[in-house]
């Protein structure tokens, strides 16, 4: 028996390009994720943070290792985490409950009973009077909002979200990050959460991941003894400093490797 809720074990990924040229973007990445918890993964552009999350959510085979949820393996199995891809977007032809539902959708449950669901949540997360307008009619936070529920809606003990709020202005950001705590709270889920953002990932998380550049590997790992709820205005504190200057001086070692790397290859 196990008590991680998410564990990886030896995960590795060979991409052979058309003229058989290899490339290793992960090299045997291991992680074990209790139940309930809020990880983010910090790293590189380019580590293979994105692909690490397309092999856990079983749209990407791994070429080597296992991925194990409550103890069992399910490598290469697709509807068993919900997942929230980087440039996740809304149908634009589709109103936002419509789009809210979609996983709701997709495992059958009918349109009238998953709007049934959905509609109190729309409300109770900022997205009430909405219901019924189009994406195209959204701020970016709110339509960040609609892709998130929705992904918390397929239902799923574990969320994968890759960057969701790589795109927004720092106050929306920050509203975001309240709004996201929320849910995880009222939902108890397991979240994995990238980012590149340093303070986003300490201020929000149990556990950071600090990945190495090519081939993407775990660095190190910081638990943050922070208790919860945090205060926004922790940022400032001490405590949150220290993990911010260790987290910082392991990225910025990556992030000069990854850049030498680029001066190498475009050479
Ligand atoms: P990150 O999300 O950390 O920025 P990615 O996971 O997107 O990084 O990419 C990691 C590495 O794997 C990059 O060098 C990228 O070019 C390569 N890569 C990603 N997807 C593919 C693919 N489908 N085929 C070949 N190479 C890929
Ligand atoms: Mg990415």
């Amino acid at each position: 028996m196990t008590n991680n809720k998410l564990e990886l074990v030896n995960v590795t990924k060979v991409f052979t390009s058309r003229t058989n040229q290899q490339t290793t973007a992960l090299a045997k990445i291991n992680m074990k994720i209790p139940d309930h918890r809020f990880i983010s993964i910090i790293g590189p552009s380019g580590c293979g943070k994105s692909t690490l999350f397309n092999i856990i959510s079983g749209l990407m085979e791994s070429s080597e290792g296992d991925i194990l949820v409550d103890g069992k393996s399910v490598s290469g199995m697709s509807g068993i985490v919900g997942y929230m891809l980087q440039k996740d977007l809304l149908l634009p032809w589709r109103t936002i409950v419509d789009n809210v539902i979609l996983g709701m959708e997709l495992k059958g449950i009918p349109k009238k009973e998953a709007k049934k669901i959905a509609l109190p949540l729309l409300a109770k997360y900022g997205l009430g009077g909405f219901e019924n307008s189009y994406p195209s009619q959204l701020s970016g936070g709110m339509k960040q909002r609609a892709a998130l529920l929705r992904t918390i809606l397929y239902d799923r003990d574990i969320i994968l979200l890759d960057e969701p709020f790589g795109a927004l202005d720092a106050q929306t950001r920050s509203v975001m990050q309240e709004w996201l705590l929320d849910l995880w709270d009222d939902f108890q889920k397991t979240i994995l959460f990238i980012t590149h953002d340093i303070d986003e990932a300490i201020y929000l998380s149990d556990e950071v991941y600090i990945m190495s550049a090519r081939p993407g590997g775990i660095k190190e790992h910081l638990s943050i003894d922070i208790p919860r709820p945090r205060k926004p205005t922790i940022v400032t504190s001490s405590q949150f400093v220290e993990y911010k200057e260790k987290a910082l001086s392991l990225l910025s070692d990556e992030v000069q490797k990854s850049q030498k790397l680029e001066e190498v290859v475009s050479k």
